[in-house]
Formats: structure tokens, sequence, C-alpha cells
């Protein structure tokens, strides 16, 4: 049975037809609590529609490779957060990192992911990396190494990365603070200020269901990535580690996660947005669903098999046991399921596709 003012907002948030900020923060929040199973296929084939249209019925492919496990940072929800002592930490060196990425390139994956813990590595490092994996071939690179100076993240830019990777994981300031030992949602606006600026195609995003996380939490990051102009986002339900300050609290919400996905397509009808490993680390794997409500990216893992469950931000994590031999396999199986076809390019930002002159990986504008 489907409400008139699920109808309603859901027609607000897609149209984009709305008065104020504080307009469409009510719809999106009526949105993501929408709970009947009526209303959830018709937010879902809504978003899908939306995503279709604007970009095709397509899902990119990510490389992963988790690259140090160590860390700085004491981010009260991470496994890896350095006040961790059971946290085995790892770093993987210049020649493995390549090797990584030209495993996944010869598996026809065109992006490679570095991620990784605040490890302080030394940015030159970073940048003979990045140049040679671009060495490998047409395959862009994607960065997600926390925050660092702008100057890092010019050198790094101008060593050939072409996309980055860093969660706001909230933008009202007292719930950041929450969540983050000594850290202020200042500078982590300020290192999103720097790499849009640099010209990176830059990502962000959440976690759903943190302590003290509410609707209107999510609705006002939402409104946040919309203004922004990001390129993609990505949103994952919390899992609680157990040896973080988090510990006892409960998981996010699987529904609000998906209506998450399919508001911010409502949104962003053109942002690149995963099915993250995160949910597909729940009771099922939900990343298929994930699919069906607007997301569009895959992120299989290709990180040393040995490293996987070394790395870990959270318990559970489905992709360890991936095998990185059957990942077209894997890859055309969860596509189809979400109603998906695999597109193996690059898949650029439609803007950068067309700066790169590779406007046949960006789909319809
Ligand atoms: S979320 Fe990132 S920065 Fe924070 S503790 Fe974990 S690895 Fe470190």
């Amino acid at each position: 049975m489907i409400r008139e003012a699920a109808r309603y907002a859901l027609a607000r948030v897609k149209t984009r037809n709305h008065s104020s900020d504080s307009e469409l923060r009510k719809a999106l929040m009526l949105l993501l609590e929408i709970s009947d199973p009526d209303e959830t296929v018709l937010l879902c084939e809504t978003a899908c529609t939306v995503r279709n249209e604007s970009s095709g019925a397509r899902m990119a492919v990510r490389a992963l490779v988790e690259t140090s496990s160590l860390c700085n940072n004491d981010c009260y929800y991470c496994g890896l957060n350095r006040g961790n002592k059971k946290a085995h930490r790892y770093k993987l060196g210049r020649e493995d990192i390549v090797c990584c990425a030209k495993d996944a390139f010869s598996h026809g994956i065109r992006t490679v992911v570095l991620q990784s813990g605040e490890d302080g590595t030394h940015a030159g490092e970073v940048a003979d990396t990045i140049a040679d994996i671009k060495k490998i071939g047409d395959i862009a690179v994607t960065l997600s190494f926390g925050e660092r100076p702008r100057h890092e993240y010019a050198l790094w830019k101008e060593a050939g990365a072409d996309r980055y990777l860093l969660r706001i994981e909230s933008t009202d300031p007292e719930l950041y603070a929450s969540m983050h030992r000594n850290r202020k949602l200042e500078s982590r606006l300020e290192c999103l200020d720097a790499l849009q600026e640099l010209g990176y195609q830059t990502g962000s995003g959440i976690m759903i269901g943190f302590p003290g996380q509410t609707a209107g939490h999510i609705a006002d990051d939402l409104i946040f990535f919309t203004k922004r102009g990001f390129e993609m986002i990505g949103m994952g339900p919390f899992i609680p580690h157990p040896d973080t300050p988090f510990a006892r609290a409960p998981s996010g919400s699987v529904r609000t996660t998906l209506n998450a996905i399919a508001a911010a397509r409502l949104c962003m009808p053109n942002v690149w947005m995963p099915a993250t490993t995160a949910l597909g680390s729940m009771d099922k794997d939900w990343r298929p669903d994930a699919l069906r409500s607007g997301a569009n990216v895959l992120m299989p893992n290709f990180s040393p098999q040995e490293k996987r469950k070394l790395y870990s931000i959270y318990p559970g994590k489905r992709c360890i046991g991936e095998r990185t031999a059957l990942v077209q396999q894997e890859c055309e199986s969860i596509a189809r399921a979400g109603g998906l076809t695999v597109d193996w390019s690059r898949a650029d930002a439609p803007a950068f596709a067309v700066t790169l002159g590779k406007a046949s990986s960006a789909g319809p504008a």
C-alpha cells in the first residue's frame, strides 16, 4: 500500500522540485524511513529508471588493492584504529602493488583502487607506484589514502592519479567529532576542496547506522553530496568491530542503506555508486539488491590473498574468499542478478570522460 506522502516525496526528490533545503530534507527523510514493501519497490524501481536513463543499465568494475593496514588514526568504528593492539599490520611494497594492478588489468579491469590506513607513507613512494601502474596500459588509478596535505595530492595527480575517495562520514560537526579522536570536520572538508580543485574525480560517502546517526543526518549528507557534485558516492551499513569503542553498537540497517542508495540516485543521476563490500558482508550478500536500488559499481578484491583478512576495518568481510581467477564470472553473475550488464571500460565520470577523449566510456549524458 503506497502512501500519498511517499509518492509526493519521491516526486519531489526525483524532479528536484523543492523550494528549499528543508523541504528536500523532509522528503529525503521520508524516503530513508520507508519500510512498506510496495513503497520500497516503487522507490528502488524509480531509482533504477533514473540511473538507466542517465548513465545506462551497466555496472562498472574497480579492482580494490588494500596496500597497508597501518594507521595513525583513531576512528572509533574501525578495526584498524591505531589503539587496536590486536590488529595485524602489513604494508605492501611498490612491486607487490604493481603486481596486483597487473593482475587486475589481465582480468580485463581498467580501474585500480589503492586503499590504506593513514600510514604516513612517503608521498614520493606513492607517486612512483602510481607512475608504474600507469605504464601497464590504459588503467585509471583511484586513491583512498585519507587526509594528506594538498601538495601531496597535487604530486599524485601529477604522477597520473585519476580519482580520489575520501568519505566524509558525517557533515554534522558534533556527530563527526563523536566518531573520531583528535579530528575535525573542517580538515576533511579542506581535503575534499583540494581534491576537487586539483581536478580529481572525487568520491565521498558515509556509513549508515552508526551510533547517534539519524535519518535527518543522512538527509543532510545527501544534500551535501548533491551540492558538491561528487563523481562517486559510497554508502554501506555500519558493522561493529569487536576491538573498537563502538563494539557493542548494533549494525546499521540494510533497508535504510538500500533506501539511501536509491535516494542518492534520485538526487545524483550520473554518480558512480558501489554495491559496497559491507553490504555483501551482512546476513547475506546484499550487493545485487544494492544494484537493484540504483548502485552501479562493484569492487572485487585484488589484494594478495594472505593479506585480505588482515585488512579488518569491520569483521566478516565477504571478499576475503573471493577468487580473482573467477572474477569475470562473479562480476557477470552479480551484475545479472542486479539487472545490469558489466562495463569493463575505465568508466570515468561523464565530464571527465569527455576531457580524457573517452566519451565511449561515459554512457548517455
Ligand atoms: S577509518 Fe581509515 S583512518 Fe580511520 S582508523 Fe580506519 S583505516 Fe585509519
